[in-house]
C-alpha cells in the first residue's frame, strides 16, 4: 500500500485513516522510527504487559509457562484477548501436556485439564481467562461505558458458579455492583 501525506510546517503529517485503521493506531499510541538505506519504516509499539498466569515468573511449578511459553510477558493485545489465548493454548496445548475445552451455555466458558500441572494452578489460569471472556462479551452501560450492565440473578449466579476460586467470584461480584 502506498498513501502520500504532506508534511507541514512543524514537520507533522498525518498518518493516513486507513493506516490507522489497518494498523490499530488509536490516540495515545506510540510508533518507532527506524531509518534505513533511505526508507523511514514507523511500526506501532507493542506495549507489553506482564503475563496474568505465571505473573512474571516465567514457569508454573518450575514448568515453562505455557501462557507466555516461559517469557515472563506478554502482548497487551493478546492478553486482553481471550479468543487468541484459548486458540493459543489449543495449539501449543500437546507441547505442554494441556487441554482447553469450552462450552457454550449462557457464556462461553473455558475449561483447563492437564496431568501436568496442579488444579490449583489450572483453576487460577482458568479464572483469569474467565474474566476476559466476562469483559469481552457483558454489554456495558452506554452512559458509561466503563459500567456493566446489571445482568438478571440466573445469569449472574451462573457466571460466579463457574469461576473456581473465592477471589475471582468476588471481583466478578464487585463488577456487577
Ligand atoms: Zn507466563
Amino acid at each position: 500500500m502506498n498513501i502520500k501525506a504532506t508534511v507541514t510546517g512543524k514537520r507533522q503529517i498525518t498518518i493516513p485513516k486507513e493506516v490507522c485503521e489497518l494498523e490499530k493506531i488509536n490516540t495515545g499510541d506510540q510508533v518507532i522510527f527506524t531509518v534505513k538505506n533511505g526508507d523511514i519504516i514507523f511500526k506501532k509499539e507493542i506495549q507489553r504487559v506482564t503475563c496474568f498466569a505465571c505473573r512474571g515468573n516465567k514457569n508454573i511449578e518450575d514448568k515453562d509457562c505455557f501462557i507466555c511459553n516461559g517469557k515472563g510477558f506478554l502482548d497487551e493485545e493478546f492478553s486482553n484477548n481471550p479468543l487468541k489465548i484459548i486458540s493459543h493454548i489449543a495449539m501449543t496445548g500437546r507441547k505442554y501436556k494441556i487441554e482447553v475445552n469450552f462450552s457454550t451455555k449462557d457464556y462461553l466458558c473455558v475449561d483447563l485439564s492437564s496431568s501436568n500441572y496442579s488444579r490449583e494452578s489450572l483453576d487460577y489460569i482458568q479464572d483469569e481467562i474467565q474474566k476476559k471472556i466476562i469483559e469481552m462479551y457483558s454489554p456495558k452501560s452506554i452512559m458509561d461505558y466503563s459500567i456493566f450492565m446489571n445482568p438478571s440473578d440466573a445469569i449472574l449466579d451462573s457466571i460466579i458458579r463457574n469461576l473456581k476460586t473465592e477471589d475471582a467470584k468476588e471481583e466478578v461480584r464487585k463488577w456487577f455492583r
